[in-house]
Parts: C-alpha cells; sequence; structure tokens
C-alpha cells in the first residue's frame, strides 16, 4: 500500500475528521426486554424470544436506558428532543436475528451539541451533531482461522447475549481545523468521551471488551480550499492508541491516492493492530440502503422538560472544568499535566490520589512504568492489568521504606504478571529492603576488603568514589538495602 510520508500529507492536504462513538450502556437489562447485560456469560445464555427475534414478540423500551440517553446528550450540550421514535434499519447479518435493528434515525433523542477537548494546552471545540439509542447485535465468533477473521475460517459460530444490549451511537459534526493535530485531536476526543463517560456512571467504557467503540471517518481536502473530499470510515478502532494511529495512516494512505491523481473511495476500512494499516471492507451503503422506516412495535419516547431537569442536576463537572480543578488541586506544572492529560491517565491519576498516593508519585507511576508496559504492550493504561489502588499501594509500600523505587518496578511486573496485590508479590520475590543492620555490615565489609584501591582514594579525601563501594554493595545486596544507610556504614567504617 502506497503512502505518503505524514509531512508530506499534511503539507498539501487539509484533514476532516468525523468520529462516531459507540458506547454499550451499563443498564442491568437490554435495550428492549428484561435479559441480562453481563459481559463474559456462556454463549447464548443471556437471551429471550424478543433479543432472539422471535415472530411475535414485542419490544418493550428500558427506561433507563432513555435516562442515560438523556444525561449523555445534557453532558455533550445537546438539545434533549421533546419527542422521538424508534426506527428499522433493515439489513441482514447473522448476529442480527430480526433483520433489522432498531435505531433511531431522523429523530434522535439529542442532537446539536457541542464539548471541548484540550491537547497541549490548546483547546479545540467538537460539534456534536447527534446521540441516538440502538440496540447492540450478536457477536460472531469464526473459527479454524488464524486471524479470528472470517476470511479462511472453517465455521462460524454465533452468541447472541450481546444482541439488544442498549447502546448510544456519538456522532460528531465535521471537525475541521486541526491540521497536522488531527490524529491526537482524534484520540483526544475519545479519551473525554470516555471519561466523561465513566463520570456519568452510564457505562464500563472498556475499549478492549467492545463497551466503547470508535469509527474514525477521514477525509482530506487541499489545503485552502472549503468542499469536504470523499471520505473513508474506519471500524471498530479497540484502543485510544489505534484512534490516533489509524486516523494517521489514513491521512497518509489517502494522501497518496490524491498525489497520484486518483479519487479516494467512499467505503468501509477494517483496522489493522498489528501491521498498523487499514484495508478496504465494504462500501460503504447511504442511508436509502436501509429502507429505514418508524418501528411501529414501539411507541414514541416524550421525554418531559421536569424529568430532562431533573436529569441535568445529576451531571458530573464538565470536562474542561475538572481539568483545570485537578491540575490545581495536584499542584501539577502546566506541562505536567499536560503530560498526565496526553496520556489519557487523569482519571487513573486521580484514583491513585484518592486510594492514598501523593499526585507527584501517582502521576510518575502513570507516566513511567504503567505507560512504558502499555507502549510495549500496545494497549492503554487502564488495559495493563494494575490498578490504581495496587499502584497506591505500591506506593506506600515505597513510602514506609519496605521496598525503594527500583525494587517498586519489580513489584509493577509482579502484579502485572498476576503473583497477587503488592505486599503479597514483595512477599513471594523476597523483594523488602534488608534491615538487618549485621547483614549489612557484613556486606560493607565485604566491599571494603574487595576493594583497597577505592577505600584508599577515599581516604584521601575523594569522597565520591565512595559511590562504586554502595554500586558493590547494593549488587551483593540484591538492590534491596537502604543507599543512604550504606553510604553512611562505609564512610563510618573508613573513616
Ligand atoms: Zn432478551
Amino acid at each position: 500500500m502506497t503512502v505518503l510520508p505524514y509531512e508530506e500529507a499534511i503539507a498539501a492536504y487539509d484533514p476532516v475528521l468525523g468520529l462516531e462513538v459507540h458506547v454499550e450502556l451499563n443498564t442491568i437489562s437490554k435495550m428492549f426486554c428484561g435479559c441480562s447485560t453481563a459481559f463474559g456469560a456462556e454463549p447464548n445464555t443471556q437471551v429471550c424470544a424478543v433479543c432472539l427475534g422471535l415472530p411475535g414478540s414485542l419490544p418493550v423500551v428500558n427506561v433507563k436506558a432513555v435516562e442515560s440517553a438523556i444525561r449523555i446528550g445534557l453532558a455533550l450540550n445537546c438539545t434533549i428532543a421533546e419527542w422521538c421514535r424508534f426506527s428499522r434499519k433493515n439489513y441482514f447479518y447473522p448476529d442480527m436475528p430480526k433483520n433489522y435493528q432498531i435505531s433511531q434515525y431522523d429523530e434522535p433523542i439529542a442532537y446539536d451539541g457541542w464539548t471541548e477537548v484540550v491537547l497541549d494546552g490548546e483547546v479545540y471545540r467538537i460539534g456534536i451533531e447527534r446521540a441516538h439509542m440502538e440496540e447492540d447485535t450478536g457477536k460472531s465468533l469464526h473459527v479454524g482461522g488464524a486471524t479470528g477473521r472470517i476470511h479462511g475460517a472453517d465455521y462460524s459460530l454465533l452468541d447472541y447475549n450481546r444482541s439488544g444490549v442498549p447502546l448510544i451511537e456519538i456522532v460528531t459534526k465535521p471537525v475541521e481545523g486541526t491540521g497536522a493535530k488531527a490524529p491526537e485531536v482524534a484520540r483526544a476526543y475519545v479519551t473525554m468521551l470516555r471519561d466523561l463517560l465513566r463520570a456519568l456512571g452510564v457505562s464500563d467504557v472498556r475499549m478492549e471488551q467492545g463497551s466503547l467503540r470508535c469509527d474514525a471517518n477521514v477525509s482530506l481536502r487541499p489545503v485552502g480550499t472549503t468542499p469536504l473530499g470523499i471520505r473513508t470510515e474506519t471500524k471498530n478502532v479497540n484502543s485510544l492508541r489505534s484512534v490516533e494511529r489509524a486516523v494517521r495512516y489514513e491521512i497518509t494512505r489517502q494522501a497518496a491516492v490524491l498525489a497520484a491523481g486518483g479519487r479516494v473511495t467512499q467505503e468501509t476500512r477494517h483496522w489493522h493492530e498489528d501491521s498498523g494499516i487499514t484495508t478496504s471492507g465494504r462500501n460503504k451503503e447511504t442511508a436509502e440502503d436501509y429502507r429505514y422506516f418508524p418501528e411501529p412495535d414501539l411507541v414514541p419516547v416524550a421525554p418531559s422538560r421536569e424529568w430532562v431537569d431533573e436529569l441535568r442536576a445529576t451531571l458530573p463537572e464538565p470536562p474542561a472544568a475538572k481539568l483545570q480543578r485537578v491540575s490545581a488541586e495536584w499542584g501539577f506544572s502546566e506541562l505536567e499535566m499536560r503530560d498526565v492529560v496526553s496520556a489519557g491517565a487523569v482519571d487513573a491519576v486521580e484514583a491513585t490520589v484518592a486510594a492514598g498516593a501523593t499526585p507527584q508519585s501517582a502521576r510518575k507511576w502513570w507516566l513511567t512504568e504503567v505507560a512504558r508496559r502499555a507502549n510495549e504492550a500496545g494497549v492503554d493504561l487502564e488495559d495493563v492489568g494494575i490498578s490504581p489502588q495496587q499502584v497506591a499501594e505500591i506506593q506506600a509500600l515505597v513510602e514506609k521504606g519496605t521496598i525503594n523505587d527500583k525494587l517498586a518496578r519489580q513489584v509493577f511486573e509482579g502484579v502485572i504478571a498476576g503473583e497477587g496485590s503488592p505486599a503479597e508479590v514483595v512477599t513471594v520475590r523476597n523483594l523488602a529492603i534488608v534491615s538487618d543492620e549485621g547483614a549489612l555490615a557484613a556486606a560493607v565489609d565485604e566491599a571494603i576488603n574487595a576493594n583497597p584501591d577505592i577505600v584508599n582514594k577515599i581516604k584521601s579525601g575523594k569522597v565520591q568514589a565512595a559511590g562504586a563501594l554502595i554500586g558493590s554493595v547494593m549488587k551483593q545486596m540484591r538492590g534491596q538495602a537502604d543507599a543512604t544507610r550504606v553510604r553512611e556504614l562505609i564512610l563510618e567504617k573508613i573513616g
């Protein structure tokens, strides 16, 4: 696949984004029936006549899902419809037993809003086209192929547990004027949305479990022109990191097509996490292809203004205001705060501080130990396998003097490998700092006896040479000693 170098692409073309985020609500029951929505159950154990689409079954709207939809709409500064309906979106797919999806078409529950994302200290205003309610589909499992995709599989299995789980689809207006920052703005927007949805308490927002999914629309137009170019839609990008990578890749790919005098094909594309590229999916359907019509089995939704006002009073603080507040509370410099925001670590740091760590130590661990492992594994911070509570526990062990920063890294490793709580890892791996003065003195003596040259240097006044002896003792003690105390002992014994 030909791509243009990113800088060249951006010099010639202006990217326009459109982001569609699907969020699975964390209601106890499904959108139109009483089946459980719990994740990870045995396949096809959470199903009934309604969500299996059996003839004659009738859907009933889940009021809690409508409530969540309204709260999401309000948090995104949308107008809440006084009256809206569900529609049938008709298409066949094996994981959708009714042959249509109940969705909202021309009458979304929330529309015409906006939100703000902060990136490198700059505020980008993102217009929200709509937030509408719909139901999720089931899941296909393709067996026998190498990649888990249908291509090359021997057969496919269907799990309808997810069929009918409430979804809200949040669609932005075209996001313009981001220039070279487009990939990062896309990531910052999805990060902000994830944090906002979590603060609303309406979803688990786990991208790797699919409860938050992003489709990224990208188009290019020659720099200095206004008409929008032809867009592609990259489907189901399932981590924050991938959102940024997928947008960046599409910009370089489309730029190469345009620069060669070609036309971008309007289509959906698949993101490949391993190779970092997108490949052609199907040609994009237009709304006409779905033959939308109003769902005849459901009454319209007409939320009273009193209810909407009640729900407005339950909103969390807006994301930009929250950033300002925590930044002040934590006493971070502008640069420190920027790093936390761009790493998507605001909530993680907040939860770690709530669990007892100081803001600076929370920031340090999330942006070093956890971020490094997230990068290596190609996942988001939250999916590394360590919780804010555990990070706070590790920091508490450091402050108690049980371990030092260096040993803490091994504790991170152990916790992430599933060896238990931080305290358990310290015990099992025998990592605690040795406070036994006798053992320490013995190690110091050994280092002194083995290095007469260094001892002489120290005696002749070159105190900095003690560093080599400290290093030798620390090595003997497998790093499990208090370096300050070791230094004291060395100087005592020599001096
Ligand atoms: Zn059901």
